[in-house]
């Protein structure tokens, strides 16, 4: 067995609830109806706790996150899901991006258990106030936090793989696919975090291993065409962000 053969994704992220409580216009939520809480899908806790389980099996010791266009804090099984992450992937990093709109002082504190980096995005004119008093305890800074605010995020804008209209340079090539493992709601192996739709899937996490899903040739077939910029699929044609390593 080769050196290389633990090659690992540097990031897994695992969308527990598509359910988010804004609608940014640089986000394709704002577009969609996918992150109304009518539509909300939330993923079986079983399906986690599988997921997490399998990465901690194969020593997972990149980044995870529990989210992709949903809020993770409006999901109320959180604290809980990523107490079970941290006892399955202890050698993981595990980092919460939030909008902060539903953080506050005692759920820090619960979540700090589990948490190794909180990446806090302001999304509207002024500091959510739970974020805030969250701070305050801190004398301002907490060494965990990183607070961006929608300036930030709309500066490197991505037009999310041609939905968000907004002026964008082609790629020449994309490495994400071997780089990085997205998870939706259902449980379905996504293209990457761009493809918001999930155009492009890779089969469901339930019937396969996180092995099986890494390893897949479907998927090694479209990194090996997209690291020398022959884009076949239609979203990685539009793409602003596919990037190399
Ligand atoms: S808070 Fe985040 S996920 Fe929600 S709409 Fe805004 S950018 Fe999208
Ligand atoms: S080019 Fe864009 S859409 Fe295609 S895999 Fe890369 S990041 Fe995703």
């Amino acid at each position: 067995m080769g050196v290389f053969a633990d090659h690992q994704p540097m990031f897994v992220e695992v969308e527990t609830t598509t359910y988010c409580n804004r609608r940014c216009s640089y986000c394709p939520n704002s577009i969609y109806e996918r992150g109304s809480r009518a539509n909300e899908v939330r993923m079986p806790t079983e399906l986690f706790e599988k997921v997490v389980t399998d990465l901690g099996g194969n020593n997972f010791c990149m980044q995870f996150s529990p989210h992709r266009y949903g809020e993770p804090l409006a999901d109320p099984r959180m604290p809980d899901l990523l107490d079970l992450a941290r006892a399955a992937m202890p050698l993981a990093r595990i980092a919460l991006y939030t909008n902060g709109d539903f953080l506050n002082p005692d759920l820090f504190d619960r979540l700090n258990r589990s948490v190794d980096a909180f990446v806090i995005t302001q999304h509207g004119d002024t500091m959510p106030a739970g974020v805030r008093q969250t701070l305050d305890r801190f004398g301002g800074q907490h060494p965990k936090i990183r607070y961006k605010t929608a300036q930030d995020i709309q500066a490197q804008a991505s037009n999310r793989a041609g939905i968000i209209p907004i002026s964008y340079t082609r790629r020449s090539a994309c490495g994400v696919v071997m780089n990085e493992l997205h998870i939706n709601a259902h449980g379905d192996l996504m293209l990457c975090c761009e493809d918001y739709l999930g155009k492009k899937t890779f089969g469901n996490i339930r019937d396969v291993t996180i092995e099986e899903a890494w390893n897949m040739p479907e998927r090694m077939a479209v990194h090996r065409a997209n690291v020398r910029g022959e884009f076949a699929l239609d979203q990685c044609l539009s793409c602003g962000y596919g990037r190399m390593f």
